[in-house]
């Protein structure tokens, strides 16, 4: 989707003439209980021409797919064979996703400040374990909490 009707809010190159009103029921449109049904939402700016054109020195796949298999093997190791962490139930997510104290505190202080639902919370905390997965780490650190917070932008959005 959009930022806003226009389609130019937050970008660099253009100006949004949109207003915070005709934003919002833009935005309303989808409703918070879809959203927590979504792991991520990120912001993905518009390229101009040389980063359409030249890449910006990516990695190749072949080191992120090696680097993705790691990480389900972890998971496998932890859940049982071909199961990920996005289906991780209740129960394991709150056995697998424990947090550091101040991670803990960074959660709550959001949690509190954002109103999240109890849906987006769990999803919150299994993207980070995937994200600690993926840097090859048992615990999940406020980094990488911090990092799947950072993934869900309309949580905060939504109110502009
Ligand atoms: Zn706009």
């Amino acid at each position: 989707m959009h930022g806003c009707p226009c389609g130019y809010f937050g970008d660099q190159g253009r100006v949004c003439h949109c207003t915070p009103m005709q934003i919002q029921n833009y935005r309303g449109k989808i409703s918070g209980p879809l959203l927590d049904r979504f792991d991520l939402h990120v912001e993905v700016p518009r390229l101009n021409y040389s980063e359409l054109k030249d890449g910006d020195g990516n990695e190749s796949s072949i080191v992120v797919r090696d680097r993705v298999m790691a990480a389900r093997q972890r998971q496998w190791a932890r859940l049982g064979p071909a199961k990920t962490n996005a289906e991780m139930t209740a129960k394991e997510t709150k056995e697998f996703t424990k947090l550091t104290p101040s991670g803990e505190s960074l959660l709550q202080k959001i949690f509190d400040s954002q109103h999240l639902s109890a849906r987006s919370h769990d999803r919150i905390l299994r993207v980070s374990r995937t994200i600690a997965d993926l840097g090859g780490c048992s615990d999940i650190l406020p980094e990488h909490l911090a990092e799947a917070i950072q993934y869900r932008a309309l949580d905060k959005r939504l109110q502009v």
